[in-house]
């Protein structure tokens, strides 16, 4: 399954994803990834799947939310890897078009530096950069990226795709403690969001079970000094994703097994949003115990919630 959801997404309201890298082929091997470690670093870019097999897939997924009477406001390419590694991705953003939905791309920027990437990006209608550090140390021990990337690079590329993009462009930084959270790493990225200026620059913290046991948030009164700071030195709106907010809205679309496993390979799940899936289905039954024991659907405790996650 390359399309799964919708999932309910504060920034992008009832977002269609769409997972075409295979499982953890990425540029970076971020401390936090809920994905766990990289199993494959790479940051030359390939095909991986036929573009209309991913066409017809979100095509026939449309076609069964409609027949329910439900709708969806992105089709976002957010897999469970970097999809800016995708040799196709231009080629995709252009034929999902066709659907007249519109196109989110969340990406961890570090490709930005080439032009071919910025070109694809610039079709999306909303697209989302990574910048979790300005100092290439911080960034080293936060993202691990792959060796042969350079942040100046990144970074001029970046500031060159804000400057030519048309669409929705947002900034993301995950605040690790003790890491990227400093009040110098802080005012140096604000410097760099004041010359990219993002629609809006959001603020994310660790919400689910992190690569590395070590990860914490920060605490809250650092949350919003943080907040405060880029605010005032960026004049750019800032706003906070800290996993606090109540994520309503996930459905089981018809396949509850389908549905889990095409969901939590990209996005693990909290309990709770399990067993809402589970109600939301006709005849209400539960898979998940069964899946566990199959070692298809792996549990996580985090922060004292208990998550699900796909065995990738
Ligand atoms: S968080 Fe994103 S960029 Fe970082 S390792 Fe995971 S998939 Fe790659």
């Amino acid at each position: 399954m390359i399309v799964y959801g919708p999932v309910p997404s504060r920034r992008l309201g009832q977002s269609l994803g769409i997972n075409h890298i295979p499982p953890k082929v990425c540029s970076y091997s971020c401390c936090y990834c809920q994905l766990g470690r990289t199993d494959k670093m790479q940051i030359e870019r390939q095909a991986f799947y036929p573009p209309q097999a991913i066409f017809s897939e979100v095509e026939q997924k449309l076609q069964q939310l409609m027949k329910n009477g439900q709708g969806v406001d992105y089709l976002t390419f957010v897999p469970d890897g970097e999809p800016t590694l995708d040799l196709n991705l231009g080629t995709e953003i252009a034929m999902l078009k066709l659907l007249r939905q519109k196109i989110a791309v969340i990406t961890n920027a570090s490709l930005l530096w080439r032009e071919d990437v910025r070109k694809d990006l610039a079709e999306a209608d909303w697209v989302s950069v990574k910048i979790d550090a300005v100092d290439s140390n911080i960034w080293r021990a936060v993202d691990r990226p792959h060796g042969a990337l350079d942040l100046s690079t990144i970074l001029a590329g970046v500031v060159d795709f804000a400057r030519q993009y048309k669409g929705q462009l947002v900034t993301e930084t995950m605040l690790v403690d003790g890491l990227n959270d400093s009040t110098e790493a802080l005012g140096k990225l604000a410097e760099l969001l004041a010359l990219i200026r993002p629609e809006i620059a959001y603020l994310l913290v660790p919400t689910r079970p992190p690569a590395e046991r070590n990860v914490r948030r920060p605490p809250n009164a650092r949350l919003l000094e943080a907040a405060r700071a880029i605010r005032r030195a960026a004049g750019v709106t800032v706003e906070w994703i800290t996993g606090d907010e109540r994520e309503d809205g996930f459905f089981c679309t018809g396949d509850i097994v389908e549905d889990l496993l095409s969901i939590t390979a990209v996005h693990p799940l909290r309990a709770e949003i399990v067993n809402e899936m589970i109600k939301s289905q006709v005849n209400g039954e539960n898979r998940v115990d069964e899946l566990v024991k199959q070692g298809l659907l792996l549990e996580f405790w985090y922060e004292g919630k208990k998550f699900y996650r796909k065995q990738l």
